[in-house]
């Protein structure tokens, strides 16, 4: 899985083929960000890139072939230069594990030019562990790399994160998420718009999550929209909250229908601002979003987007999700 195969993070995936084709790669690495998001795939390539046998240079930049023999080996766990560490049965990542990896890193790499060590996820390290890969993370050996993937970073020991160089990892845009769904684990295209719709930015969530589950929240989430978008009646706008309640307003439920309620409002700002189609989260309902739009002008669709953040925060605080979710429809 080479850089230029990576979903997003173009500027962070540059910077490293920068580093790697430079020869100026910090040693100690912090990828921290949103699980689901990439930073192991990138962890891969990146050893990828500093091991492969042919890589390809372009413009002060280098990435791996992914066809060679080393890419291969990376690509499917086995190389003898790319060490894992992961928790073990316990959960937590303990001294021992730690001290295995210090220890091999000392000697040369055995079959490639540069060794990394994935610590994954970091914030199960034990204080301990930490504490031992401090004189590691501070000067380690000449041809050891270690990378710290964590999405907590914040859990780390100060002393840890101050020896790292920190690359933070955002979300993936929607249009992201979709694409990967679709070329990479061959989900139907609207199976694939619904399911980023509601993963917040987060393959893993993407595909944690069923499509049926996606289609019929954003199902739910559109048949609001619909109901208020023309009628200032009460009555008729509370019939529409009914449709984010339905099936018994289980909290997770309705938690899934907000999601998909404000990135319905996010694409119709998008099309209002006659932003690159590629944005949409839901492209393939981009007919209906458009004819919502005769009644949600800009001001509109901004004061929705920001109603539905209020009713997700007091779902949050525990509010109870049938008030929650008339409240919403006459506020919409
Ligand atoms: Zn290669």
């Amino acid at each position: 899985m080479p850089f230029r195969t990576i979903s997003g993070h173009r500027p962070l995936l540059e910077l490293l083929a920068r580093a790697a084709a430079r020869g100026t790669l910090p040693p100690s690495l912090i990828f921290a960000g949103p699980e689901g998001v990439g930073k192991r795939l990138t962890a891969t390539a990146l050893a990828q890139v500093l091991n492969c046998e042919r890589p390809i240079e372009s413009d002060d930049s280098r990435d791996a072939c992914g066809e060679c023999a080393a890419c291969k080996r990376i690509a499917r766990g086995v190389h003898n230069d790319v060490l894992a560490i992961e928790p073990g049965e316990s959960g937590s990542i303990k001294l021992e594990q730690v001290r295995e990896a210090i220890d091999r890193s000392a000697y040369r790499p055995f079959e490639g030019r540069r060794r990394l060590v994935v610590i994954d996820p970091a914030d199960e390290l034990v204080d301990v562990a930490q504490e031992a890969l401090l004189k590691t993370l501070e000067e380690p050996p000449p041809a050891s790399v270690f990378v710290l993937i964590t999405s907590r970073p914040d859990v780390l020991l100060p002393t840890v994160r101050s020896r790292c160089q920190r690359l933070r990892f955002g979300p993936l845009s929607p249009g992201d998420v979709a694409d990967v769904l679709i070329r990479e684990h061959d989900v139907a295209p609207a199976d694939a718009h619904a399911a980023a719709a509601a993963a917040d930015g987060s393959i893993g969530r993407a595909l944690a999550g069923s499509a049926e589950d996606a289609n019929e929240a954003r199902d739910a989430a559109a048949q609001l929209l619909q109901s208020t978008a023309s009628s200032t009646d009460p009555r008729r706008r509370l019939d529409g909250a009914k449709a984010l309640v339905a099936g018994g307003g289980d909290r997770d439920e309705v938690s899934r229908r907000l999601l998909a309620l404000s990135s319905l409002l996010r694409d119709m700002g998008l099309l209002l601002s006659q932003a690159d189609d590629r944005g949409l989260a839901n492209a393939d309902l981009k007919p209906q979003l458009q004819s919502l739009l005769r009644s949600f002008d800009g001001d509109r669709t901004i004061r929705a987007f920001a109603t539905v953040g209020e009713a997700m925060s007091a779902l949050d605080r525990n509010a109870s999700p049938k008030i929650v979710a008339d409240w919403l429809a006459l506020h919409i």
